[in-house]
């Protein structure tokens, strides 16, 4: 029997785990709600792409964890070590375990610098920044604007990755950068991505590809990043479709790193095993409940099913989710099921920014009717709503359970 019991414990409280637990509280109190989380402090990071583009201030972007733990939930302030399925148990890294009746798995990704030699490295020579870490999107904008003109390489990682449009947010601003401060002439921009387009959801994709064209940007697809050798500058690619390597000179370079499941969940084949993506949770696409143990429930980045992993698509998970959970609670079948909506704030620009949404399979989904909005087009109160917004919604409505949708 473990020491502390829940009727619902959640598993990392990012903004998963505390909005789902925020939204569980506002419906019913009835239940006894824990959850684990060994950080400090809680970051907003959709607005790392802003500080790397030099408009927001890094400090804002995160507060204090204890300030969002809702009240009626108790914070166990560790790291998860295991998770034991058939028992009903977490077990701790300082050894103690934690029984539940219901699991909601919200631990996100994990970095994987390693896989790419070099790439960490990299970053801490004066060539590299990274918008992926709290402390590295500052370092992205004193590169970008003291840029002198030359080769500026952007990456996309190999694996599934958070927020499909960040990789290439920053070059776009990048690019208005290199502009104003006259250097763009002199200077190359090029993507590499191992996807095939700049962005693959009909309607939107459209205006991403001119949009690079207009900015003469060069998109280099099929090629992944293996290599980054700092000391040359050089940056290694594999051609996936001809096995080719291509090395890439730079003066400045965006990397993200790739991305894969927390190794709680990795290290546990019981829970991974069917994954769509593979080592992430075995959730059902539509229910998010897990395929081999009904009373473990996946929200947000951890879940191996392919919706693009971004805060806006856990607003809608935990609307479905939370009441599939009362639903198993109570004895029943979960009947609420995400449709794999997620949304992209793809910046283009200064003040410029298309809203793709989308569900399950890229089919669009724009929240706005045409006449009023036309969300394909570069728009400047959609950037209005990214800057200003979507981050006081962030902190003062999705964490409290508010404005959570279907
Ligand atoms: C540069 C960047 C730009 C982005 N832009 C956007 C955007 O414009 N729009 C958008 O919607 N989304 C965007 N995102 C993505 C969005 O931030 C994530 O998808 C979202 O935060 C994921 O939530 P999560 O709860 O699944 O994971 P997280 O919020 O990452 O939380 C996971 C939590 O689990 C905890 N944890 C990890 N391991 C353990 C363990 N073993 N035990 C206990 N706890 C653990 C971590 O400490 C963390 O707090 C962006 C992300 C980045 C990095």
């Amino acid at each position: 029997m473990a020491a502390k019991n829940y009727d619902v414990l959640f598993l990392g409280g990012g903004t998963a785990g505390i909005s789902g637990a925020a939204f569980l509280l506002r419906q019913t109190k009835k239940y006894s709600i824990g959850i684990i989380e060994p950080s400090e402090w809680h970051y907003y990071q959709p607005a790392w792409t802003l500080v790397g583009g030099g408009i927001y201030d890094i400090e804002k972007t995160r507060r204090p964890e204890k300030d969002y733990i809702p009240a009626g939930a108790d914070w166990i302030k560790a790291r998860a070590k295991e998770i034991r399925p058939d028992d009903n148990i977490v077990v701790l890294d300082n050894g103690e375990e934690v029984g539940y009746k219901v699991l909601v798995v919200t631990l996100g990704v994990t970095y994987l610098w390693d896989e790419v030699p070099g790439m960490r490295e990299a970053l801490d020579t004066p060539y590299a920044s990274t918008n992926y870490l709290y402390d590295y999107a500052p370092k992205t904008w004193e590169l970008l604007k003291n840029f002198k003109g030359g080769k500026a390489l952007f990456t996309v990682p190999h694996t599934p990755y958070k927020c499909g449009a960040a990789p290439q947010k920053i070059m776009y601003l990048a690019d208005e950068i290199f502009r104003k401060n006259g250097v763009r002439d002199k200077s190359e921009i090029h993507l590499y991505s191992p996807g095939s387009v700049f962005f693959g959801v009909p309607g939107f994709g459209e205006t991403i590809a001119r949009i690079a064209q207009e900015k003469d940007v060069e998109g280099h697809f099929f090629h992944k990043l293996v290599e980054v050798k700092p000391q040359e500058r050089v940056a290694v690619f594999e051609n996936t479709q001809n096995g080719d390597r291509v090395e890439e000179q730079y003066d400045f370079i965006h990397l993200v790193p790739p991305q894969g499941p927390p190794a709680v969940v990795k290290d546990n084949a019981a829970l991974t095993e069917g994954a769509e993506q593979p080592g992430f949770l075995n959730v059902d696409r539509h229910t998010l409940q897990h395929k081999k143990y009904p009373n473990i429930f996946g929200i947000g980045d951890a879940c191996g099913v392919p919706f693009a992993k971004a805060g806006a698509a856990i607003r809608k998970q935990v609307g479905n989710v939370i009441p599939n959970v009362l639903e198993f609670l109570a004895g029943k079948a979960p009947s609420n099921r995400y449709n794999g909506y997620s949304g992209c704030p793809f910046v283009v620009g200064y003040g410029k920014l298309v809203m793709a949404e989308f569900l399950y399979d890229n089919v669009p989904a724009p929240s706005f009717p045409k006449w009023l909005i036309d969300t394909t087009k570069p728009s400047y109160l959609m950037w209005l709503m990214k800057v200003y917004f979507l981050p006081w919604m962030y902190w003062n409505r999705m964490l409290y359970g508010r404005m959570i949708d279907k």
